[in-house]
């Protein structure tokens, strides 16, 4: 594959932005090699500056739901641009986007809009704390909130992709409030409790883990946390900014029926751009500012070209509910498909998948927790990983990140995944 302007392009830019990229894992550091400069987009492919096609299993790691430069969004960003991409003021489209949430995802009262997963997972714990009056979250080994202080503890996504184990930056007394469990473990969750009785505000998790790769929740894990909060008046967050809208239209707390306290959004939410939320019960949003003290703002939260794209696509969405069927015969096409690869080449894995989101992990013991993931084989992944993009199959270049499917990528894509696959384990394991 030829990659001369790539390269060209990540040798600038070294040279001006820290480690060349404006977020960690695109700079292939735990893969190696050269990440290709990308130039345009469409569907299910994604195009770099040398020309080449690539399958995209990323999607901006996962906005796009149904593919890259998907019509009725970009035609509504175009009809929107004209008339004004910011005002600092309300709009009737804030309006309809709260509308819009709050008719798909059950049992939320309230949102707030903001920027990003980030700012949404950081004013989730600061409301939590505020209206609580107390300091401690209880979060999960490997599990990722964005970089907020609080949040960069044990934590999944790049954190656990460049193995940095303490962050410097994060002051010791911030830290010192985040308490961790391992996933899918009430009683670490337990424990925790019981040495810190009446000092916790929240318990913060992904109900599908997937910056660890993907590890689905054991049965009864969230029903218990949920359960364990409401007995002790702990707020019970759920940080969907990876599973809202895309593991079903009301995310989680439709597939799983559960009751937080708060839900994160970001990724989906914004269309691909760049956008977050934080929703949840009136009793605890209306906490936030300028209803309540705890201070929250954002100069361009809910600016109408934010708000035009991630309201078109939820909206079709909504209307188009099949959508989620279809995306999770692919994503079990996908896993069937793999697995078949794998177990013929005698190579040991595991394929969690939950609805469109799926992982690979080279080991022959099920992935419940960070530490299971973490003692699979990075070597073969790295292996693989190359294989494929050689082969025009854009995967995430960490195993601590989760493949994501498209609703664009057809039967001729995964069957020529597949192919890449099954060529790229032979040149492997000859
Ligand atoms: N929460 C989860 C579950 C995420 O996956 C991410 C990002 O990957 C975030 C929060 C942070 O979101 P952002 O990158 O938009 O700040």
């Amino acid at each position: 594959m030829n990659l001369t302007r790539s390269k060209q392009l990540f040798e600038r830019a070294q040279q001006l932005i820290p480690g060349g990229v404006n977020s960690p894992v695109r700079a292939f550091r735990h893969v190696g090699g050269i990440p290709p400069f990308m130039a345009s987009a469409k569907g299910a492919y994604l195009y770099d500056v040398d020309g080449n096609r690539y399958i995209d299993y990323v999607n901006s790691w996962g906005p796009m739901i149904l593919g890259h430069a998907y019509e009725p969004v970009v035609r509504a960003l175009q009809e929107q641009v004209p008339h004004a991409t910011s005002f600092g003021a309300p709009t009737e489209l804030e309006v309809l986007m709260a509308e819009q949430i709050i008719r798909m995802v059950q049992r939320l009262d309230q949102v707030r809009m903001v920027n990003s997963g980030t700012e949404a997972c950081m004013t989730a714990i600061r409301l939590a704390r505020g209206y609580t009056g107390k300091n401690k979250i209880i979060k999960f080994e490997g599990c990722y909130h964005g970089h907020a202080d609080s949040f960069l503890v044990s934590a999944g996504s790049g954190v656990a992709t460049l193995d940095i184990q303490q962050v410097p930056g994060v002051p010791a007394a911030v830290a010192q409030d985040t308490l961790v469990a391992p996933y899918n473990n009430l009683q670490a969750v337990d424990a925790l409790i019981e040495a810190h009785p009446g000092e916790i505000a929240a318990i913060i998790v992904e109900p599908v883990a997937g910056n660890m790769g993907c590890v689905p929740p054991l049965p009864g894990f969230l029903e218990g946390l949920q359960q364990r909060c409401k007995e002790r008046g702990i707020v019970f967050i759920l940080d969907e900014v990876m599973t809202g809208f895309r593991i079903a239209p009301g995310g989680a707390q439709e597939k799983f029926n559960l009751d937080a306290d708060l839900i994160t959004f970001g990724k989906i939410i914004g269309g691909g751009l760049p956008v977050g939320a934080v929703g949840g019960k009136k009793q605890i949003m209306s906490h936030l500012a300028p209803a309540g003290e705890v201070y929250q703002a954002g100069t361009l939260s809910g600016n109408p070209l934010a708000m035009i794209a991630g309201y078109t696509l939820l909206r079709e969405l909504d209307l188009n509910r099949h959508i989620y069927e279809s995306l999770e015969q692919k994503t079990q096409k996908l896993a069937d498909g793999l697995n078949t690869v794998f177990g013929k080449a005698g190579v040991v894995h595991q394929i969690p998948h939950v609805g469109s989101m799926l992982s690979v992990f080279f080991t022959e013991y099920p992935v419940n927790d960070f530490a299971a993931a973490k003692a699979a084989s990075n070597e073969l992944f790295r292996q693989f990983f190359h294989a494929m993009l050689n082969r025009g199959i854009y995967l995430p270049p960490s195993p601590f990140e989760s493949w994501f499917v498209c609703d664009a990528l057809s039967d001729a894509d995964i069957a020529q995944t597949l192919q890449a696959a099954e060529e790229s384990i032979l040149e492997i394991l000859p």
